[in-house]
């Protein structure tokens, strides 16, 4: 059902452009392309403007604010101002808030999911699906807002009482990468709001109109003013540095690369700043002898070609028993070769564009390294004919170990296969990374299923499924793949700490 004929399909993508286009521009035209500080849309101090562009065409979408360092320490003051009158707000109506956004968000879905498929490329289904899961943290949180709880006890020596209450941690700069325009903001700012703090977002570059509209949400349920605040800005580095460095920030927490991770963390230790990291990954996909592959084809296909490869939790490393890599291989071939490649608004296409042709580039440079060093390619292997930032899906089987596909984050379509023959040597395969961020386990065997939970370092592990991202699950790496939880129960401690006060008899 992924592939259709040529000209069904020009048939199709052309009624659906035509049809779209003009809900495409009033669409944009909602978007505020302003900073939203202060419960106010303000330009850039300097007036300047920054250019979102889109990348399947190149087009242009939206010329919007450039924040200056100073308008970063504006929202900052924003921010700080309205911290104690936030915290002070009942949690009920704190998740009254989250709540009445999640709603207004359902209303404005297929918006949401255009806007997404315009400014980060990802088809339009896939698109939905990111709204689905994005909305859920602002209806889980609005939830958690009213569970923040602590204890009470005696103390051993029967002296005295124990009291342990959690405080929001205070004002919290929220960076985020732009993958998941939607997920990525509201995972952060949901549970930093149910929490009792306030925010100054700063969203990717290349991705930052769905912020904004998240932006417009909370201002249209009411949101107090400087509780949430957004800066865009190409500089992020200038803009980000004095805010990190200000005392009143008391909370960092980041999505992206390892490498700006390292940095951030150098910056926040002058003033001890509580961080939370999630950062890059090179997940291995292990499937064992025993496997079923129908299951463990569909989880590939959806662990490794979801958002055109570009997801932290993609899977990197195919690590295949040697009694069923080739039949693993050709299976997953036969389906990749029916995938549909254009522009994510068209009807039928399942990979889109990559964020911009740096992106190509260094898919292609892995490819190549990986075949110059013995690997076999059994589809794709190189950029798309067509304009724009595309590369065709790509299996490549036999990949030996020196490669650098099996180090790097390959951020593309790029599925790769190494063999092995016990399980021991799969676990070895499996740790050799510095990152721990997930794995995927493909068996049938429960027992083995068990070991290999004890056994793989990693934050999150799939047991025979492809996807296993939930509002209501701990979301996080060990290793370098970073520091912290978000989702779950687990969410919300990051934006919270711990109060003890002793009550002597
Ligand atoms: P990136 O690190 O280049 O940028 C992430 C964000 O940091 C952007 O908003 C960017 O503007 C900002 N930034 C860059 N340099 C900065 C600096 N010096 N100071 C302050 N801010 C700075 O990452 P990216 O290319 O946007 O995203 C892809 C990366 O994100 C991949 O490594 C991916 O694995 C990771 N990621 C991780 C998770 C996770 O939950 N672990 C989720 C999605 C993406």
């Amino acid at each position: 059902s992924l592939s259709k004929s040529a000209a069904d399909e020009a048939a199709l993508s052309k009624s659906s452009l035509s049809k779209s286009s003009l809900t495409e521009s009033a669409l944009l035209d909602s978007v505020p392309g302003l900073l939203y500080i202060g419960g106010e849309w303000v330009a850039s101090e300097s007036k300047a403007t920054l250019t979102v562009s889109e990348p399947a065409t190149g087009e242009v979408l939206k010329h919007i604010a450039d924040a200056s360092p100073t308008d970063g320490l504006r929202a900052l003051d924003a921010a700080a101002a309205s911290a104690d009158e936030w915290a002070a707000t009942a949690p009920r109506m704190r998740g009254e808030y989250l709540r009445s956004a999640f709603d207004l968000l359902q209303q404005r879905k297929d918006q949401f999911a255009l806007l997404m498929t315009l400014e980060m490329g990802k088809p339009l289904s896939e698109a939905a699906g990111e709204v689905a899961y994005g909305s859920e943290f602002l209806r889980w949180f609005s939830e958690e807002a009213v569970r923040i709880s602590g204890r009470y006890g005696q103390n051993p020596e029967g002296t005295g009482q124990i009291v342990v209450s959690q405080r929001p941690v205070g004002p919290s700069y929220l960076i985020t990468p732009w993958n998941f325009p939607l997920a990525m903001a509201t995972r952060k700012i949901a549970p930093a709001l149910a929490a009792g703090c306030t925010v100054v977002v700063k969203p990717a570059e290349l991705t930052p109109l769905t912020t904004l509209f998240v932006a417009k949400l909370f201002e249209e349920v009411g949101l107090p003013a400087g509780v949430l605040n957004v800066i865009t800005t190409s500089r992020a580095s200038d803009v980000s540095a004095p805010i990190i460095a200000d005392p009143r920030l008391r909370k960092l927490s980041f999505t992206g690369s390892t490498s700006v991770g390292k940095v951030l963390i150098k910056q926040a230790a002058s003033n001890v700043l509580r961080t939370s990291m999630e950062l890059g990954g090179n997940a291995p996909f292990i499937v064992f002898g025993d496997a079923d592959l129908d299951k463990a084809v569909e989880g590939a296909l959806a662990a490794k070609f979801r958002n055109i490869g570009q997801a932290c939790t993609a899977a990197n490393r195919f690590i295949v028993h040697s009694s069923v890599a080739a039949e693993f291989g050709h299976r997953l071939t036969d389906r990749v070769n029916g995938f549909v490649i254009g522009r994510g608004t068209e009807t039928g296409v399942t990979i889109g564009p990559l964020i911009n042709d740096r992106a190509v580039d260094k898919a292609d440079d892995l490819v190549q390294d990986a075949i110059a060093r013995g690997a076999n390619l059994l589809t794709g292997g190189h950029r798309s004919l067509r304009a724009g930032s595309f590369y065709e899906p790509t299996v490549i089987t036999n990949v030996q170990p020196e490669s650098t596909i099996l180090r790097e984050e390959i951020f593309g379509p790029v599925l790769s296969i190494v063999e092995f023959d016990n399980e021991d040597e799969a676990v070895a395969m499996a740790n050799d990374t510095e990152y721990g961020l997930v794995s995927y386990v493909f068996t049938e065997n429960l027992a083995r299923g068990q070991r290999m939970i004890e056994k793989l370092d990693t934050g999150m592990m799939g047991l025979n499924v492809g996807v296993i991202s939930n509002a209501a699950a701990p979301f996080g790496g060990v290793k370098q793949s970073g520091l912290g939880r978000e989702g779950g129960a687990e969410g919300i401690h990051e934006y919270l700490s711990t109060k003890y006060t002793l009550i002597p008899n």
